[in-house]
């Protein structure tokens, strides 16, 4: 790179967001550098695992021929889970996938190193093992970024950031203005846990190149607001748990004394007995929600991705929030390129594309739930006992008829939670989750 090297647009951080950002303008014909601090995209990146196919084909229509996928998705299950039993939901389907599966497991390194590599392809320059140190400023408008490299200032119409969590890039563009708050992130630490195939399929009852998904809800979490998870890849499982960072803070439990847990309850350790441990994960998720999100543009740049707190926790979602943003934020500048304004006004379009889109509307709808779930998070040890307790009586056959059973539960329930008490906290949970 010789030095202040301009570009249409320079993308920071190869992660969905990023990349995806990246393959549509480079696509569009624009000039293109994607950046990356990891030796290659997805050396640091670490999620649970599951993708969503719409959002991805959005961006690369034929992905299922080439794209590294671990398992499609054909069972989901929750579990409302005590120490030692769990009420189990769940949906399992015959008929995953048309053409576009609806969720598939990923494992991020193949993962991102492929997507990237379709940006390049497109036409994006990669580089990686780069860390952008700062945005360089021109009149007050973002002109470029400054990286660790000697060489290393570059020039371009917009920045489009996609740095990830605890955006630095953000501030420095003056996009956020403040400090995340502990109850606005998660921790969460997962495990690569390697099975044979043959025995990850014997024991999630599914059929080669089929996965399920287990997300576990209740005690595991030690009254912590968060939630542990089990998904199949390919000859692996990904188990991990998080929890809020406010949570780890008061409790002083450590994410992995919690992932500890999570791994010896008696309905976990049966589906990973006999495996090994490959590889041992730990990452912020950014659960700010839509009222912690930073201002989504400014002259000359633009934010995605996690790096904008666009993830919707309570529904596993960030990837495809941030494959969308960062496709949205290239259509922006795709446009922003014909009419030759990077204005902020100009590049306002953006927040317009993401109102119109899910993320902007899904985020908005959970917007009180982070503030929820870190005042309320004793309802997830309190809710999961009392519902397995009334599963449990009424499956149970004793020669109790039905009707008494009934109303022992309800005499049970009332006794660990008055009648005001569930209705208070039933009207909280829908107000925050309608
Ligand atoms: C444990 C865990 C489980 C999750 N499970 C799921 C799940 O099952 N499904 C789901 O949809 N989402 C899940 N998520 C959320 C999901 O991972 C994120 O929402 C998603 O990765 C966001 O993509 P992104 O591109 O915005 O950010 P990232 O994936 O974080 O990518 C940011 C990139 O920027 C690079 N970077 C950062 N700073 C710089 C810099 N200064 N210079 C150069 N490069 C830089 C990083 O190295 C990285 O490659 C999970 C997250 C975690 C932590």
């Amino acid at each position: 790179m010789s030095e202040a090297e301009k570009f249409d647009a320079i993308v920071v951080g190869a992660g969905p967001a990023g990349s995806a950002a990246a393959h549509t303008m480079a696509k569009a014909g624009l000039g293109v550098v994607l950046l990356e601090r990891g030796d290659y995209p997805g050396a640091k990146n670490v999620m649970g695992g599951v993708m969503y196919g719409r959002m991805l084909a959005d961006v690369i229509p034929d992905f299922m021929t080439h794209a590294p996928i671990e398992r499609v998705i054909v069972e989901e299950r929750l579990w409302i889970a005590t120490d030692d039993s769990a009420v189990s939901i769940g949906h399992k389907t015959a008929n995953s996938h048309g053409e576009i599966p609806n969720a598939f497991t990923v494992l991020r390194a193949p993962f991102d190193r492929w997507f990237a590599s379709k940006a390049e392809e497109a036409g994006a320059l990669l580089v990686t093992g780069t860390v952008v140190e700062d945005v360089i400023l021109d009149n007050g408008r973002v002109a470029g970024v400054r990286t660790g490299r000697a060489d290393g200032d570059l020039l371009a119409d917009v920045v489009v950031i996609c740095d990830g969590v605890h955006s630095f890039l953000a501030k420095r563009a003056g996009l956020q203005q403040r400090e995340i708050e502990p109850h606005e992130v998660a921790l969460a630490v997962k495990e690569i846990i390697a099975l044979p195939k043959e025995t990850i399929q014997e024991r999630f009852n599914v059929s080669e190149g089929e996965g399920a998904t287990i997300e576990i809800y209740g005690t595991v979490t030690q009254g912590m607001g968060g939630y542990a998870f089990i998904y199949t890849n390919r000859e692996s499982l990904s188990v991990g748990a998080g929890a809020l960072m406010s949570h780890f803070m008061k409790t002083k439990i450590t994410p992995y004394a919690l992932l500890e847990r999570v791994k010896q309850h008696p309905l976990v350790r049966p589906l990973i007995a006999g495996g090994q441990v490959v590889e041992y994960l730990a990452h912020a998720i950014p659960e700010g929600g839509y009222k912690a999100m930073p201002k989504l543009y400014t002259d000359g740049a633009l934010i995605a991705g996690d790096a904008a707190m666009m993830v919707n926790g309570l529904h596993r979602e960030g990837s495809n929030l941030a494959i969308t943003a960062g496709r949205l934020a290239a259509e922006t500048v795709i446009e922003a390129k014909a009419k030759g304004d990077f204005s902020a006004q100009s590049l306002s379009a953006y927040r317009e594309k993401l109102q119109h889109s899910f993320v902007l509307k899904d985020l908005q709808k959970y917007q009180h739930l982070p503030e929820f779930i870190d005042r309320h998070s004793d309802l997830l040890g309190i809710y999961p006992d009392l519902v397995n307790h009334a599963v449990h009586e009424m499956l149970t056959v004793d020669g109790m008829s039905k009707r008494e059973k009934q109303k022992k539960i309800w005499r049970d329930l009332t006794a660990r939670r008055s009648l005001w008490q569930l209705l208070k906290d039933g009207y909280q949970t829908w107000k925050v989750i309608r």
